[in-house]
Protein backbone atom coordinates (compact mmCIF):
# COMPACT_ATOMS: atom_id res chain seq x y z
CA UNK A 1 0.00 0.00 0.00
CA UNK A 2 1.34 3.53 -1.02
CA UNK A 3 0.96 5.81 1.86
CA UNK A 4 -1.60 8.71 1.34
CA UNK A 5 0.82 11.34 1.07
CA UNK A 6 3.19 9.94 -1.08
CA UNK A 7 -0.02 9.12 -3.15
CA UNK A 8 -0.84 12.25 -3.74
CA UNK A 9 2.48 13.53 -5.16
CA UNK A 10 1.85 10.97 -7.20
CA UNK A 11 -1.49 12.07 -8.67
CA UNK A 12 -0.10 15.64 -8.79
CA UNK A 13 3.05 14.49 -10.81
CA UNK A 14 0.54 12.65 -13.43
CA UNK A 15 -1.69 15.33 -13.66
CA UNK A 16 1.45 17.70 -13.95
CA UNK A 17 2.27 15.78 -17.31
CA UNK A 18 -1.26 15.78 -18.25
CA UNK A 19 -1.79 19.45 -18.19
CA UNK A 20 1.16 20.34 -20.40
CA UNK A 21 -0.09 18.21 -22.53
CA UNK A 22 -3.27 20.46 -22.34
CA UNK A 23 -1.21 23.68 -22.30
CA UNK A 24 0.19 22.66 -25.95
CA UNK A 25 -3.11 21.42 -27.36
CA UNK A 26 -2.21 17.76 -27.77
CA UNK A 27 -5.16 15.40 -27.12
CA UNK A 28 -4.58 13.02 -30.10
CA UNK A 29 -0.98 12.50 -28.42
CA UNK A 30 -2.41 11.44 -25.41
CA UNK A 31 -2.77 7.98 -24.55
CA UNK A 32 -3.74 7.24 -20.95
CA UNK A 33 -2.56 7.46 -17.48
CA UNK A 34 -1.45 4.01 -15.45
CA UNK A 35 -1.23 4.40 -11.78
CA UNK A 36 -0.03 1.13 -11.34
CA UNK A 37 3.55 1.05 -10.26
CA UNK A 38 6.06 -1.18 -12.08
CA UNK A 39 10.17 -1.52 -12.27
CA UNK A 40 10.77 1.70 -13.69
CA UNK A 41 7.68 4.15 -12.20
CA UNK A 42 5.36 4.88 -9.55
CA UNK A 43 3.14 6.14 -12.04
CA UNK A 44 3.61 6.70 -15.90
CA UNK A 45 1.63 9.09 -18.39
CA UNK A 46 1.36 7.71 -21.56
CA UNK A 47 1.57 9.70 -25.11
CA UNK A 48 3.03 9.29 -28.36
CA UNK A 49 6.41 11.09 -28.52
CA UNK A 50 5.96 14.24 -30.46
CA UNK A 51 9.66 14.07 -31.54
CA UNK A 52 12.94 12.56 -30.52
CA UNK A 53 16.15 13.39 -29.46
CA UNK A 54 17.83 12.22 -32.93
CA UNK A 55 14.77 14.14 -34.79
CA UNK A 56 15.51 17.39 -32.74
CA UNK A 57 18.98 17.52 -33.09
CA UNK A 58 18.25 16.78 -37.23
CA UNK A 59 16.23 20.10 -37.02
CA UNK A 60 18.90 22.15 -36.09
CA UNK A 61 19.66 23.03 -39.66
CA UNK A 62 16.27 25.15 -38.74
CA UNK A 63 16.67 26.39 -35.27
CA UNK A 64 13.49 27.92 -34.09
CA UNK A 65 11.55 24.86 -35.14
CA UNK A 66 13.96 22.84 -33.03
CA UNK A 67 14.07 25.28 -30.28
CA UNK A 68 10.29 24.97 -30.35
CA UNK A 69 10.07 21.21 -30.34
CA UNK A 70 12.34 20.93 -27.60
CA UNK A 71 10.70 23.98 -25.57
CA UNK A 72 6.91 21.44 -25.80
CA UNK A 73 9.10 18.29 -24.96
CA UNK A 74 10.87 19.64 -22.28
CA UNK A 75 8.15 21.68 -20.57
CA UNK A 76 5.70 18.03 -20.87
CA UNK A 77 8.53 15.89 -19.14
CA UNK A 78 9.41 18.97 -16.28
CA UNK A 79 5.30 19.33 -15.93
CA UNK A 80 5.35 16.31 -13.54
CA UNK A 81 7.91 16.93 -11.01
CA UNK A 82 6.82 20.88 -11.46
CA UNK A 83 3.00 20.08 -10.41
CA UNK A 84 4.23 17.76 -7.50
CA UNK A 85 6.84 20.19 -6.12
CA UNK A 86 4.34 23.03 -6.50
CA UNK A 87 1.32 20.65 -4.53
CA UNK A 88 4.17 19.27 -1.81
CA UNK A 89 7.59 20.37 -1.69
CA UNK A 90 7.21 23.51 -2.28
CA UNK A 91 11.15 24.40 -2.87
CA UNK A 92 11.84 27.03 -5.29
CA UNK A 93 15.15 24.93 -6.19
CA UNK A 94 13.34 22.02 -7.17
CA UNK A 95 14.87 21.97 -10.81
CA UNK A 96 18.41 22.52 -9.62
CA UNK A 97 17.54 19.20 -7.01
CA UNK A 98 16.15 17.39 -9.49
CA UNK A 99 18.98 17.48 -11.44
CA UNK A 100 21.25 17.01 -8.36
CA UNK A 101 19.35 14.06 -7.19
CA UNK A 102 17.46 12.69 -9.55
CA UNK A 103 19.77 12.76 -12.76
CA UNK A 104 22.14 10.28 -14.12
CA UNK A 105 23.78 9.84 -17.60
CA UNK A 106 23.09 7.58 -20.14
CA UNK A 107 21.25 7.15 -22.97
CA UNK A 108 18.79 4.43 -21.38
CA UNK A 109 18.05 6.37 -17.99
CA UNK A 110 14.18 6.88 -18.29
CA UNK A 111 13.47 9.86 -15.60
CA UNK A 112 11.91 12.63 -16.62
CA UNK A 113 14.72 14.43 -15.64
CA UNK A 114 17.14 12.37 -18.11
CA UNK A 115 15.45 13.18 -21.04
CA UNK A 116 15.12 17.01 -20.41
CA UNK A 117 18.63 16.50 -20.23
CA UNK A 118 19.19 14.53 -23.32
CA UNK A 119 17.00 16.67 -25.44
CA UNK A 120 18.31 19.77 -24.75
CA UNK A 121 21.99 17.92 -25.49
CA UNK A 122 20.11 17.23 -29.09
CA UNK A 123 18.77 20.68 -29.48
CA UNK A 124 22.53 22.92 -28.32
CA UNK A 125 24.55 20.12 -29.97
CA UNK A 126 26.53 19.51 -27.17
CA UNK A 127 28.64 16.52 -26.78
CA UNK A 128 27.04 15.41 -22.71
CA UNK A 129 26.37 13.71 -21.61
CA UNK A 130 26.95 16.21 -18.73
CA UNK A 131 25.11 19.16 -19.85
CA UNK A 132 27.23 21.75 -20.90
CA UNK A 133 26.56 25.52 -20.42
CA UNK A 134 24.06 25.90 -23.02
CA UNK A 135 21.82 23.11 -22.23
CA UNK A 136 21.78 24.24 -18.90
CA UNK A 137 20.55 27.59 -19.32
CA UNK A 138 17.97 26.25 -22.17
CA UNK A 139 16.92 23.55 -19.38
CA UNK A 140 16.94 26.28 -16.69
CA UNK A 141 14.79 28.45 -18.61
CA UNK A 142 11.92 26.02 -19.59
CA UNK A 143 11.73 24.62 -15.98
CA UNK A 144 10.86 29.13 -15.22
CA UNK A 145 8.69 28.67 -17.88
CA UNK A 146 7.06 25.60 -16.60
CA UNK A 147 6.28 27.01 -13.17
CA UNK A 148 5.40 30.08 -14.64
CA UNK A 149 2.69 28.25 -16.70
CA UNK A 150 1.13 26.86 -13.60
CA UNK A 151 1.36 30.00 -11.45
CA UNK A 152 -1.75 30.89 -14.02
CA UNK A 153 -4.87 29.74 -11.81
CA UNK A 154 -6.59 28.36 -15.06
CA UNK A 155 -3.92 25.75 -15.84
CA UNK A 156 -3.37 25.09 -11.81
CA UNK A 157 -6.93 24.40 -11.85
CA UNK A 158 -6.78 21.78 -15.00
CA UNK A 159 -3.95 19.67 -12.63
CA UNK A 160 -5.71 20.01 -9.56
CA UNK A 161 -9.07 18.95 -10.83
CA UNK A 162 -7.23 16.00 -12.61
CA UNK A 163 -5.38 14.94 -9.62
CA UNK A 164 -8.25 14.72 -7.83
CA UNK A 165 -9.85 12.17 -10.24
CA UNK A 166 -6.69 10.22 -10.44
CA UNK A 167 -7.01 9.97 -6.38
CA UNK A 168 -9.54 7.20 -7.31
CA UNK A 169 -7.84 5.55 -10.13
CA UNK A 170 -6.25 2.15 -9.30
CA UNK A 171 -5.50 0.92 -12.46
CA UNK A 172 -5.84 3.09 -15.97
CA UNK A 173 -7.61 6.35 -16.80
CA UNK A 174 -8.32 6.60 -20.04
CA UNK A 175 -7.07 9.52 -21.93
CA UNK A 176 -10.24 10.57 -23.48
CA UNK A 177 -11.71 10.62 -20.33
CA UNK A 178 -8.96 12.20 -18.35
CA UNK A 179 -9.08 14.92 -21.12
CA UNK A 180 -12.59 15.56 -20.34
CA UNK A 181 -11.55 16.14 -16.81
CA UNK A 182 -9.16 18.71 -18.28
CA UNK A 183 -11.68 20.46 -20.37
CA UNK A 184 -14.53 20.51 -17.45
CA UNK A 185 -12.13 22.59 -15.48
CA UNK A 186 -10.55 24.30 -18.28
CA UNK A 187 -14.11 25.39 -19.46
CA UNK A 188 -14.02 25.02 -22.47
CA UNK A 189 -12.34 23.26 -25.48
CA UNK A 190 -9.24 25.01 -26.91
CA UNK A 191 -6.97 24.56 -30.52
CA UNK A 192 -3.94 25.15 -28.50
CA UNK A 193 -4.55 26.22 -24.34
CA UNK A 194 -1.42 28.12 -23.98
CA UNK A 195 -2.49 30.93 -26.60
CA UNK A 196 -5.56 31.23 -24.40
CA UNK A 197 -3.25 32.15 -21.69
CA UNK A 198 -2.46 35.90 -22.64
CA UNK A 199 0.01 37.47 -24.85
CA UNK A 200 3.12 36.34 -23.10
CA UNK A 201 2.67 32.71 -24.29
CA UNK A 202 2.06 33.77 -27.67
CA UNK A 203 4.85 35.45 -28.45
CA UNK A 204 7.12 32.74 -26.80
CA UNK A 205 6.10 29.88 -28.54
CA UNK A 206 5.08 31.32 -31.38
CA UNK A 207 7.34 34.36 -32.05
CA UNK A 208 6.54 38.32 -32.62
CA UNK A 209 5.21 38.17 -36.09
CA UNK A 210 3.71 34.41 -36.05
CA UNK A 211 6.78 32.88 -37.08
CA UNK A 212 7.55 29.87 -35.18
ZN1 LIG B 1 7.22 12.01 -14.48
Amino acid sequence: MIPRSIRKSICFHEAGHAAMHWFWGTAGDFCHIDMRPNSDFLASVRWRPVASEAEIGEMRSWPSAARGMATRCIMQLLGGPCAQNLECDRDEEWFELLMFNEWEPGPDQKSDIARAVRIALALTGEKGPEPGPRSRTFLAKISRWTDEAFGDPRLWGVVEALACRLQHVQSILDGDEAWEVMKRAWGGDPSWAALEMGRKWRRRLIGPNGSR
